[in-house]
């Protein structure tokens, strides 16, 4: 199914973001989380690429399996910033012949000493020209709503966000965000920018001490007073963090859906605890 299908329902959705193993060591061990998380029938399921596209193999599997064996349906992303034409349109055949219709377009992070001028894709928007030429898959993008940390500007980067819209985008996943009203401002700018597709919101549970910090680090993510003062309290016990954290996101997520948007992104970290504590503490929300 068709994401596009999915989020033009008039009801919540809750999807989850899984990622692939780094090595075939690892397959059945990160296949098994993905199973347990599969089984709690998200709304769809999201499987990263790796960073230089090292996972790429892995990616397809995980997302065919998820789709035959649980019927949720799952989008793959894609990164194209280390790739090449050939590359990429061997990737989009496999995932066609995997029967996957749902793709995040993406440039990927550029790698340090890479020669920019050897590249044959610099941005997003390029990759989502090429997906459209090989196949009728439905396509996606990701956003920023506290800016891409190498944007100019906030206005520059929302300009780049509607080419890369009207080069193909049917939805936009958001960077995770721990203030919704940052995602409330966004989306004013968003809409203002003539942007009209949908953008689902993307929640991380930031649930022990030291991920909060690598996170927040690499991502640049703003991390307000009010969950700073959680980590102080709690980020030397355990159990009670991870409590904490997925309570904090339980609230952004039903706060989200209060006011109106209705698409919800958890970025499991191959969690299937955590997803399973966010499903039961909204099941009620999302019917
Ligand atoms: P783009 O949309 O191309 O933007 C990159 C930068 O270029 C921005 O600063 C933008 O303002 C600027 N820009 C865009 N278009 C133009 C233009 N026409 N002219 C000038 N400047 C322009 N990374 C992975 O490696 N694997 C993953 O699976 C993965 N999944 C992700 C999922 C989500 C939801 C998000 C938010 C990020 C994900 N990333 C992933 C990280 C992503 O690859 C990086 O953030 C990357 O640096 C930017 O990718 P993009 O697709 O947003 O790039």
């Amino acid at each position: 199914m068709k994401i596009s299908q999915i989020l033009s329902l008039d009801k919540p959705s809750l999807s989850m973001e899984v990622f692939p193993p780094k090595t075939a060591d690892n397959y059945d061990k990160i296949a098994e989380a993905v199973n347990k998380i599969a089984s709690l029938s998200p709304s769809f399921m999201s499987v990263t690429y790796g960073a230089g596209g090292g996972t790429s193999a892995f990616t397809a599997a995980i997302a065919k399996n998820i789709q035959e064996c649980y019927n949720v349906p799952s989008l793959a992303h894609l990164t194209c910033v280390s790739s090449n034409k050939s590359e990429i349109g061997r990737q989009l055949a496999l995932l066609k012949n995997y029967g996957i219709e749902n793709i995040l377009a993406l440039r990927g992070d550029i790698l340090p000493g890479t020669k920019l001028g050897n590249l044959e894709y610099h941005y997003a928007y390029q990759l989502i020209e090429t997906i459209k030429e090989q196949g009728d898959f439905c396509i996606g993008g990701a956003c920023y709503p506290e800016s891409h940390p190498e944007s100019e500007n906030y206005r520059k980067d929302i300009e780049y966000l509607k080419i890369k819209v009207d080069a193909g985008c049917e939805f936009l996943t958001t960077q995770m965000f721990f203030d919704n009203d940052i995602l409330y401002n966004f989306m004013y700018k968003v809409r203002d920018a003539g942007i009209k597709v949908p953008v689902i919101a993307g929640i991380m549970p930031l649930t022990n001490a030291k991920q909060v910090f690598r996170i927040t680090k690499i991502s640049g993510t703003l991390l307000p007073q009010r969950f700073r003062r959680i980590v102080d309290r709690y980020g030397d016990n355990p159990i009670a963090m991870k409590q904490a954290g997925i309570a904090y996101a339980c609230e952004q997520i039903i706060d989200l859906y209060a006011n109106g948007i209705n698409a919800v992104h958890i970025y499991t970290m191959n969690s299937p605890d955590v997803a399973a504590k966010i499903m039961e503490n909204i099941s009620e929300i999302i019917k």
